[in-house]
């Protein structure tokens, strides 16, 4: 696919070194369109909207916060929010920036955690992207919603 001069340049900011050190997409050789899709096709079958693993990730990240950074005991989940006092920018080219903040969420009857940024709330939310594969911060999003235990709202 040929790109356009400007697609070439939102997508360089998804490469490792511009926005984040380790970039967005791993060791994925997809386009970034390609594994929002396939997510997408994952969530289908899931039966469950990005609307809702963003807004059930958001929960934990405001209940976090109240800790300062300790970990804070939700009954059925730990949560702990690391606040690395900065902003970062979307890799999609808003000119919004978001908090650099990372939650790590304990279930602990599964026995499970997963951690994730702001960051990766924000781009679920709003663009159904979960990162390449292979990516620091690459979220699955079976995972997510079997560890943090989400429903359909709808
Ligand atoms: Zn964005």
């Amino acid at each position: 696919m040929k790109l356009t001069p400007q697609e070439k340049a939102t997508l360089d900011l998804f490469l490792p070194g511009t926005i984040s050190k380790d970039g967005f997409l791993g060791d994925d050789s997809r386009h970034v369109h390609d594994i929002v899709q396939m997510d997408q096709r994952e969530l289908t079958r899931l039966g469950i909207d990005q609307k809702d693993i963003a807004d059930r990730m958001s929960h934990f990240i405001e209940a976090g916060k109240k800790g300062l950074e300790t970990t804070v005991d939700l009954g059925d989940f730990t949560v702990q929010v690391q606040w690395q006092r900065g902003l970062i920018l979307c890799p999609f080219g808003e000119k919004r920036r978001v908090p650099k903040l990372i939650a790590i969420v304990c279930n602990k009857k599964r026995e499970q955690c997963i951690r994730y940024s702001q960051l990766n709330e924000h781009m679920i939310r709003e663009h159904g992207f979960f990162e390449g594969s292979g990516s620091t911060f690459r979220l699955n999003p079976a995972e997510l919603v079997q560890i943090l235990e989400i429903q359909s709202s709808s």
